[in-house]
């Protein structure tokens, strides 16, 4: 069985049986167990069998990690506590006097990182450009530049990086810059960047790897030994590791992942193209359209789309509140990837951190709103969100 497994590339199967280790247990449990122990027995003074301390892994967390870096075609996998905890430790890869060239359009919280922790404090050189023009990125790469820093598709304007192109441009110059992704708006199930010639992939878990909204986590996959060495010292020595209990969570979500991203992409285009037609909605960014501007790039390197939109309404902030007031089964909240739908305005929830300056230079306006299209009936969708566009054009009048 385990030399079957090991040669199944079909996801499915993988996100099943993938690092579960059912076949290697002595137990009979076909699920790993929840093992909360925080120490493992000895044998003798220097001799161990197999774990030792929690902090350096447990048998909870190793069935995770394993699935999750088969899942992402990777060697190896880490956990963290959170999306903002595996980006700080694949950025602290990064000495003082080292440069990071960031993609522009980006989540909030990741971008504020970079500013105000590794630039601030630990003395690393920042740059953001907009990597769709790649002149303008090539130009901003340094001879100290270490690491070049990606998210696509981008938070909160769904904006598609050719991450293959950027791959290219970046070795061309410098094949020892270390060249990340944060590739959570897509999920292991859509993208592969390690494929692509990426050296790390890192996900915010709290969104479509867990995809139940019940769990703060992040993961870190890569083939690099180094950065591997570098993952696993902020793991034993920073103590940068998540909680066993939600380690369990997570390793359950995954079996669903192929399942729950399905339907997310069935019900966000059916979604997409109900608002590209209607009155009120000005344009629609999903990449998986014909109508985003690139479309082509999605096609060349994703093999879908999750369930995020973003869509620009007719109207100004007061229209904007009637039509999220009417909503009766889409949530008005911050977060994404969950089974339920939610919705929220960019400018003044998730990117209100984020000077006015940079905002205006990104297009992130008012009446930008994003959704994140979540597994229910669709039909119920397309008529929660009709009744509400409707409610807001009726003020209007
Ligand atoms: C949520 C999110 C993060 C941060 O993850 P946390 O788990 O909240 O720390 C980073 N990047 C993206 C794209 C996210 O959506």
């Amino acid at each position: 069985m385990a030399s079957f497994l090991e040669s199944t590339t079909a996801f499915a199967t993988k996100a099943i049986h993938a690092g579960q280790g059912s076949e290697h247990r002595s137990d009979t449990q076909v699920v790993p167990p929840l093992s909360l122990s925080s120490t493992h027995r000895w044998d003798a003074p220097g001799e161990l069998r197999g774990h030792e301390y929690i902090r350096l892994g447990n048998p909870t967390r190793d069935a995770l990690e394993n699935a999750l870096a088969s899942l992402e075609d990777a060697k190896y996998a880490k956990t963290f506590p959170c999306g903002l905890a595996a980006a700080y430790c694949l950025m602290s890869f990064c000495n003082p006097g080292d440069h990071i060239l960031a993609a522009d359009c980006m989540y909030g919280g990741v971008r504020k990182q970079l500013s105000l922790v590794h630039k601030s404090k630990h003395s690393i050189e920042l740059d953001f450009a907009d990597f769709k023009y790649v002149d303008e990125f090539k130009r901003l790469l340094k001879p100290n530049t270490k690491m070049v820093w990606i998210e696509s598709p981008s938070n909160p304007k769904l904006e598609i990086v050719d991450i293959q192109t950027i791959v290219a441009t970046t070795k061309e110059f410098n094949k020892n810059i270390v060249v990340c992704i944060d590739s959570t708006f897509a999920s292991s199930y859509f993208q592969k960047p390690l494929n692509l010639g990426v050296d790390a992939v890192m996900h915010s878990m709290t969104k479509y790897l867990n995809g139940h909204s019940d769990v703060l986590m992040g993961c870190v996959m890569t083939n690099d030994e180094k950065i591997e060495e570098h993952l696993k010292f902020s793991q034993d020595v920073m103590g940068i590791v998540p909680s066993t209990f939600d380690c369990y969570m997570a390793n359950r979500s995954l079996k669903t992942l192929p399942l729950r991203m399905e339907k997310h992409m069935e019900n966000a285009l059916a979604i997409a193209q109900f608002l590209e037609s209607h009155p009120a909605v000005e344009s629609v960014s999903y990449p998986a359209l014909p109508s985003h501007p690139q479309h082509d790039v999605y096609k060349k390197q994703m093999t879908g789309m999750s369930g995020m939109i973003a869509f620009f309404l007719k109207g100004k902030l007061k229209n904007i509140k009637e039509f999220l007031g009417h909503l009766k089964i889409i949530t008005l909240a911050e977060s994404l990837g969950g089974c339920e739908s939610l919705i929220e305005v960019p400018l003044v929830m998730t990117q209100r951190i984020t000077s006015e300056e940079d905002l205006i230079r990104m297009g992130i306006t008012v009446n930008l709103v994003r959704i994140s299209v979540g597994v229910e009936d669709v039909k119920d969708l397309i008529a929660d969100l009709e009744q509400a566009l409707s409610a807001m054009t009726r003020a209007q009048k």
